[in-house]
């Protein structure tokens, strides 16, 4: 049995799970949960999508104590989008209570702001490695109370360089602590930083080979020609309704974007150098089918909750197989097969050969052929357009506000609203392509709770 009724948890808490359809447990939350919870060291690995967060916030949330407003919890993560992901399921999770306070304290924020939420005391903080070291040194955040360190995505800690701001952050924290390590790789940088800061854990993996029956992969020879046309072609030719062009650079992936872009196809670039409110955007505008084209670094997509993709690009095969396995594993929809298309020059058909040799299989490089006919296919436009309003959270506009502006008198169906994202102080809406320009004059024009807003078409 998988239910996490079986577990020693309080009603509270299961209701909630309940209410947030959590029917079973994942893999890795049946593994990790019962020895997290009796209040062991764990070093897990699981691929995205696993269900982490929850394996790890569960039992966060489960040893609080909610009367002593200290941090009691740290989690950390390699960037602030997955800051932000798990903080928003934290917060999910932690509805079973009206009063525990999480707080995410990420760069790219004023530091000050933060010292100030924090003279207010939180249970628990979520942030990235630089920025918690930071505060930590200023003498603004304390962790005398702390009983449990998580490092999220260790792996990508370790390749973005933060080992020795995470040794220096444990610095800081009592010597009895809990700390979970969570992966989706065991590189041999984790065993090593885990000796040297984890107790006797339980080390638990989950299954991260895909069962290749559901992802098909193709390889493509590509030698002299512009790699970018082919992606194009291969896109115009299979028509996915999403996908992810995997880059090894973010050099190789703000080009690849631009060019793309450039072919007429609505295409959408994550990289390090984006600032936080664009890569907010970017991420909003994919996710909510506003745009079926993400091109990527594995950095910048490494643990983002993005659902069904119907298929990954490899602009380029990665370094390294665990990279390439989890990029396919990205695709793959409940039901349908996932497509993985990879562009290889011969000169790196050397990692394809270590592919081969770890999946058991003997894929060979193809010729990509492209008929006439494919040449003049359309792209598959995405089925939506992202508007937003400058009004959020904080000035108390809702999504139904939105949705009450959007379906008024002469304005769209309900149907043709799809996701909305409220910020601090803006909110993105879908709306369907054909009825877009109805909807933005709505959002523009249209009273919101009485007050005015300025709307953008982000296309
Ligand atoms: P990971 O960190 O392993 O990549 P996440 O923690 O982001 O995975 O979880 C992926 C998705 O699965 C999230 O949308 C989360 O809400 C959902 N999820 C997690 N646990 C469960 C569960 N037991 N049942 C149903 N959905 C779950
Ligand atoms: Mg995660």
């Amino acid at each position: 049995m998988n239910k996490f009724t079986e577990l020693p948890l309080s009603n509270a808490m299961l209701s909630n799970l309940d209410s947030l359809k959590y029917n079973s447990m994942t893999p890795i939350q049946k593994e990790s949960i019962p020895y997290i919870l009796k209040g062991r060291d764990v070093l897990a690995q699981g691929k995205t999508g696993s269900g982490k967060t929850a394996a790890f916030g569960i039992g966060l949330l489960h040893n609080l104590d909610f009367s002593k407003y200290r941090i009691q919890g740290l989690v950390l993560c390699p960037t602030r989008e997955l800051a932000e992901q798990v903080t928003n399921e934290l917060r999910r999770l932690a509805k079973f209570r009206h009063n525990i306070k999480l707080l995410k304290i990420t760069g790219g924020m004023p530091i000050y702001k933060q010292e100030h939420s924090l003279s207010h005391e939180a249970h628990i903080i979520v942030g990235t490695p630089g920025r918690v070291q930071k505060l930590l040194d200023r003498g603004s955040l304390n962790l005398d109370d702390l009983m449990m360190v998580v490092l999220d995505e260790a792996d990508r800690m370790l390749d973005m360089g933060f080992i020795d701001q995470i040794k220096d952050i444990f610095d800081f924290t009592p010597s009895t602590i809990q700390t979970l390590c969570f992966s989706a790789t065991f590189p041999k940088g984790i065993k090593d930083l885990s000796q040297g800061i984890l107790q006797n854990p339980k080390e638990i993996t989950v299954e991260s080979n895909h069962d290749q029956k559901v992802i098909h992969q193709t390889f493509f020879s590509t030698q002299g020609e512009n790699k970018t046309d082919l992606v194009i072609d291969i896109l115009r030719k299979e028509q996915l309704e999403s996908v992810i062009v995997f880059c090894n650079t973010k050099d190789s992936c703000r080009r690849v974007g631009a060019e793309l872009k450039k072919s007429g196809l609505h295409s959408l670039a994550l990289h390090g150098d984006l600032e936080q409110k664009e890569r907010t955007e970017v991420l909003i505008r994919f996710s909510n089918g506003s745009s079926r084209v993400l091109v990527a670094t594995d950095v910048a997509a490494r643990g983002l909750d993005i659902k069904e993709l119907a298929g990954v690009i490899n602009y380029e095969l990665p370094f390294e197989t665990e990279t390439y396995i989890h990029r396919i594993g990205r695709t793959g929809r409940a039901g349908l097969e996932g497509l993985s298309f990879s562009l290889v020059n011969p000169k790196e058909s050397f990692r394809l050969d270590d592919i081969n040799k770890y999946l058991k299989t003997d894929y060979e490089v193809d010729n990509f052929v492209n008929t006439d006919i494919d040449k003049k296919k359309k792209f598959l436009e995405p089925d939506m357009v992202t508007l937003s309003i400058n009004g959020g959270r904080r000035n108390k506009v809702s999504p139904g506000d939105l949705l009450g502006a959007l379906t008024s008198e002469g304005g769209i169906k309900g149907d043709d609203v799809g996701k909305i994202d409220r910020l601090d102080y803006i909110t993105f809406v879908a709306v369907k392509r054909d009825v877009a320009t109805i909807g933005f004059d709505k959002l523009d024009n249209g009273e919101i709770k009485g007050r005015y807003f300025r709307a953008i078409s982000h296309d």
